[in-house]
């Protein structure tokens, strides 16, 4: 008889909510949309802004734990709310993922611990900043401190004049320049901290990106060089134990050709939350990173996660609502429900638009091969450009 409260409505609210329903618990959701995919699934809709302070003192009263499920909260929020009730992650821990000028001066001040350091950068606050570039971070990638995601508020650069256009494109806010690095692959790893100190991991998942925006991920375990993927989750514990983190945190790792065998790794960024690059674990594990959520929140046992199969998610975007024509169409979901394996989760999003997270489908199966067969066959159905 416990009440479990999260900040925001998106698909990762509503995918905390049902793990947190399944263990019994009630649950709150402050979200200022009506329609959003938390809410529908929750019957306490706080229907508010995140900063309204009528609101969070609503969600403090009935809530007994607080968490947030994107880190684009005003981290005052969280603040406040920490001194009425537990909330994890922290305030802190959130504004710091929240400013990429912070987030890269926190990899870096890890780094001669982890190993690992973030991509060639630059900060740029001034005019003067953008003079002062060095060269040697052209070609680059203009992102900007806070508010991006989907790689929106990003633009590649590759002279000082498109970089001073980007600039000024992008409201002159604060940015970071990064050297556009030549990417072998992505990875990501999943970590899971408790109040204790206690922490568990998931071992590392291979993403593709298109266009700045998650396609698919990953997740046979063994088709990655052993050293790597055990660099990459060492480095993510690191990262993780430094802040005193609380609850699920994502790490983000570019991997790149330094001439050895299994390449090096970059640090991107971080996501103060679970992950899309985490939803397979809802079908291909017996723990799921919002299971892990839930537990890190309500000081619940951790338990080290099992994957019980080999998955590979498929991100449904937008534009599959919609034919060559861009007329509005209905993806055939029992041909895609007719495939073994496949896992099929929809957010209830009212309207699609291209580039917007309409839900995701989970492929399963004996080996990884089988769980590819079958993403390829659900691709091919659904209308999503093959991978190599
Ligand atoms: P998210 O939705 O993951 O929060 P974001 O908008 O914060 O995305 P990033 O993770 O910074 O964006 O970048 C998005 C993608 O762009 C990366 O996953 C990678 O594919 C590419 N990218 C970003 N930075 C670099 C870089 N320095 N060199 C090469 N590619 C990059
Ligand atoms: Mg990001
Ligand atoms: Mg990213």
């Amino acid at each position: 008889p416990c009440t479990l409260g999260v900040l925001g409505g998106g698909q990762l609210g509503r995918m905390f909510v049902q793990a947190a329903q399944r263990l019994g618990y009630a649950c709150a959701v402050l979200e200022p949309e009506s329609h959003s995919p938390a809410a529908l699934a929750c019957p306490q809709h706080i229907q508010t802004d995140y900063a309204d302070p009528q609101g969070l003192a609503q969600l403090a009263q009935r809530c007994d734990a607080i968490t947030t499920e994107f880190e684009n909260v005003p981290a005052e929020a969280l603040h406040w709310l920490a001194q009425q009730r537990p909330v994890a992650p922290s305030a802190a821990a959130v504004a710091l993922a929240q400013d990429r000028i912070a987030e890269k001066a926190h990899f870096s001040a890890c780094a001669p611990l982890s190993g690992v350091g973030p991509a060639p950068y630059a900060v740029i606050e001034t005019e003067a900043d953008l003079h002062a570039v060095p060269v040697t971070l052209l070609p680059g990638i203009l992102k900007t401190a806070r508010l991006g995601y989907d790689g929106k508020g990003q633009q590649r650069v590759h002279t000082p004049a498109e970089l001073q256009a980007a600039w000024q494109q992008l409201g002159q806010v604060p940015c970071v320049l990064e050297r556009l690095l030549t990417l072998q692959e992505e990875l990501s790893v999943l970590v899971a901290r408790g109040r204790d100190g206690q922490m568990v991991h998931y071992p590392p998942q291979r993403n593709l990106h298109r266009d700045g925006i998650l396609a698919l991920t990953q997740a046979c375990p063994g088709r990655l060089a052993a050293g790597l993927a055990e660099r990459a989750v060492a480095a993510s514990r690191l990262i993780a134990a430094q802040l005193g983190y609380v609850g699920v945190l994502c790490i983000e790792f570019f991997v790149i050709d330094d001439g050895s065998a299994e390449g090096a790794l970059v640090l991107n960024e971080m996501a103060p939350r679970p992950h899309n690059s985490g939803h397979y674990t809802l079908d291909a594990c017996d723990v799921s990173q919002f299971d892990l959520q839930v537990r890190t929140l309500a000081g619940l046992p951790l338990v080290a996660p099992r994957q019980h199969s080999p998955a590979l998610m498929l991100n449904l975007l937008g534009e599959l609502w919609f034919d060559a024509q861009g007329q509005p169409r209905s993806p055939d979901w029992a041909a895609v429900l007719a495939l073994p394996g496949a896992h099929l989760h929809l957010y209830g999003k009212h309207e699609a638009r291209p580039g917007r997270k309409m839900g995701h489908l989970t492929l399963t199966g004996p080996t990884p091969e089988q769980v590819h067969a079958t993403a390829r066959a659900a691709a091919a159905i659904l209308g999503i450009a093959p991978w190599p």
